[in-house]
């Protein structure tokens, strides 16, 4: 069975939302390499975490996220994978090893990569930059159809308040 060991990079790579932690930047609590400075108190979502590696039996060693520099984490409600990557290898998620499975990933779920708070969306043909996506932004994926063709359509609402922003990719089969 799989363990964590030595890794805690979920502790600067993915947000926690009861300490206001954003991603990636280390959990002023965290040990680097060794785990948690307040383990027993902490926080019932970082009690409950376990990333997309832990999970999945079919990702091999080169997908823990120590070795790769990236976490992956399964929305099973919103059937999307996120992909937190360490800001110290922002390109690490496009690596050969990697790339194809997860776009791949793309052609039955939605698929988006961070650095940070900035999004990559990712598709079966194309990735698209939508820009800063901060916690509470209302955030709505589609399509615009121009049939026989279709490109994939992002718009994000801000928390905030203020204009939303729209993103249209390539135009490609439908
Ligand atoms: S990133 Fe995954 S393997 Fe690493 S500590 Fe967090 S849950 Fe464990
Ligand atoms: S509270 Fe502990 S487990 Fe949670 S992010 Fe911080 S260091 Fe990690």
């Amino acid at each position: 069975m799989k363990t964590c060991g030595a890794c805690n990079l979920c502790c600067k790579l993915a947000p926690v939302e009861a300490l206001k932690k954003p991603a990636g930047v280390w959990c002023v609590h965290a040990k680097p390499g060794q785990g948690c400075g307040i383990y027993g108190q902490h926080p019932e979502e970082c009690q409950t975490y376990r990333c997309g590696w832990l999970k999945n039996e079919g990702l091999d060693e080169d997908w823990k996220p120590t070795n790769c520099k990236f976490v992956i984490r399964l929305d099973e409600e919103f059937r999307r994978v996120i992909i937190a990557n360490d800001p110290a290898y922002p390109d690490a998620w496009r690596k050969p090893r990697f790339y194809p499975v997860i776009k791949s990933w793309s052609r039955d779920l939605g698929v988006v990569s961070y650095v940070g708070n900035r999004a990559t969306m990712v598709y079966p043909d194309q990735d698209l930059d939508v820009g800063v996506i901060n916690a509470g932004d209302a955030v709505h994926t589609g399509y615009h159809d121009r049939p026989p063709m279709r490109a994939p359509w992002v718009r994000i609402q801000p928390v905030g308040g203020g204009p939303p922003r729209e993103y249209v990719g390539r135009y490609g089969p439908s």
